[in-house]
């Protein structure tokens, strides 16, 4: 826990962030950007390791396979509730030294100039929204995961 770091403090409570929570446990959490008054990429999703340390490569295995069990979950549901064809995944940390992976999902449609893990934002006909967009996308997500988690797909 670090009290300097963005990620520590929102997990901590002493900041609000506008980021919709889609799953927590015990070692990760995992969201959904929401930029307020400005659109957001429906489906962008962020999971973040809740101790805090930089890189993929400082986790324990309890940890990793947290992590990797909320990557798979998330996954799943962008696909199977929102219609994903494919699902981008980034580490870089440059911004905030603490381990959180950006999850972009690739939508039916989505010309082959725009296809990466950010070029995909800046295709004009990308699905945004904001506010009870969010809200909504989220709710699916969480309802989608939890039902893969209620009949024991692990
Ligand atoms: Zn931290």
């Amino acid at each position: 826990m670090s009290d300097s770091c963005f990620i520590c403090s929102k997990h901590k409570g002493t900041i609000h962030t506008a980021g919709k929570m889609i799953y927590e446990d015990e070692y990760v959490y995992i969201g959904h950007i929401d930029k307020g008054d400005s659109p957001a990429y429906l489906g962008y999703c962020m999971i973040d390791l809740k101790r805090h340390v930089p890189t993929l490569a400082d986790m324990n295995m309890e940890e990793a396979k947290a992590f990797g069990m909320a990557m798979a979950r998330i996954s799943r549901a962008l696909k199977e509730s929102e219609g994903a064809e494919h699902i981008y995944a980034r580490v870089s940390g440059h911004g905030v030294p603490h381990l959180h992976m950006h999850l972009t999902p690739r939508y039916p449609g989505t010309p082959q100039e725009y296809w990466g893990p950010w070029e995909v934002l800046d295709w004009q006909d990308a699905p945004y929204g904001k506010g009870v967009q969010v809200d909504t996308v989220c709710e699916r997500l969480k309802v989608h995961m939890e039902a893969n988690h209620a009949s024991g797909d692990e």
